[in-house]
C-alpha cells in the first residue's frame, strides 16, 4: 500500500502531529491562564504592600509623667483595627482620632487649663506636649507653640474643605490631634491647635 517506508513515516507524523498541536495549544492556554493569575497575584500583593508599606517601628522620645526626658526609642508603632478603637475609645473620641473630626470650641477639657503636667496621646500614652509651651491662643482650644519632642508629632498635609492645612499626628498611632498655623508666638512662631479629646494630660508631680 505504502511506497516506502518514509512515506509511511510521513502519514505516520501526520497522524500524530494534530493532537500535539492541539495539546500544545491547551498547554499554551493554561500556561497563560497561569501567567494572569501570577500577574493578578502579584498586583493584589503591590496593593496590599503599598496599603501596608509604613513603617511598622517609630522613633520616638520617651517622657516620665514628671515630664523628664528619658530617652529616644525605636518601638512597634501601634496598630489597631477600626473595632479595637472603637472598643477602646469613647464614640467622640473615637471620631476625633481615628476620623480627623474636630471637637466644638470651647468644649473640651484642656483649653482652659493652666496646672503644670505634659499631654499624652488619649490613644497610646505617646507624650505629646509640655505645659510649659501652651498659650492662651483664645480660640477655645488648647494650643502650644511646639511639641514636646518633634519626632512624637506627624505632620500631614490636609486638604479637606477646600482648605490647605497642616494636619497634626501622633507618630505612634496616628491618631489625628489637630492642626499646626503659623501664627503662634515666640520663639516658635507656631500654633500647635489641638483637640482636647485627642490628649490625657498628666498632672507634673
Ligand atoms: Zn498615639
Amino acid at each position: 500500500m505504502f511506497d516506502s517506508d518514509l512515506d509511511r513515516e510521513k502519514i505516520r507524523q501526520a497522524a500524530a502531529n494534530p493532537p500535539r498541536r492541539a495539546f500544545l495549544a491547551g498547554a499554551s492556554a493554561v500556561l497563560a491562564g497561569l501567567a494572569l493569575w501570577q500577574w493578578k497575584k502579584s498586583s493584589v500583593l503591590k496593593v496590599a504592600a503599598a496599603a501596608d508599606s509604613r513603617p511598622k517601628e517609630v522613633s520616638i522620645v520617651l517622657f516620665s509623667d514628671a515630664g523628664q526626658r528619658l530617652k529616644q526609642a525605636r518601638i512597634a508603632k501601634v496598630i489597631k483595627t477600626e473595632g479595637e478603637w472603637r472598643k477602646q475609645l469613647p464614640s467622640g473620641v473615637f471620631d476625633i482620632t481615628r476620623n480627623a473630626d474636630t471637637e466644638i470650641a470651647f468644649s473640651g477639657k484642656c483649653w482652659n487649663l493652666h496646672d503644670k503636667g505634659i499631654y499624652r496621646c488619649i490613644c497610646c500614652d505617646n507624650a505629646l506636649f509640655d505645659s510649659a509651651t501652651k498659650f492662651e491662643s483664645g480660640t477655645g482650644w488648647p494650643s502650644f507653640w511646639a511639641p514636646i519632642a518633634a519626632e512624637n508629632v506627624t505632620e500631614i498635609r490636609d486638604t479637606t474643605f477646600g482648605m490647605v492645612r497642616t494636619a497634626v499626628a501622633c507618630t505612634e498611632c496616628d491618631a489625628h490631634l489637630g492642626h499646626v498655623f503659623g501664627d503662634g508666638p515666640e520663639p516658635t512662631h507656631l500654633r500647635y491647635c489641638m483637640n482636647s479629646a485627642s490628649l490625657r494630660f498628666v498632672t507634673k508631680i
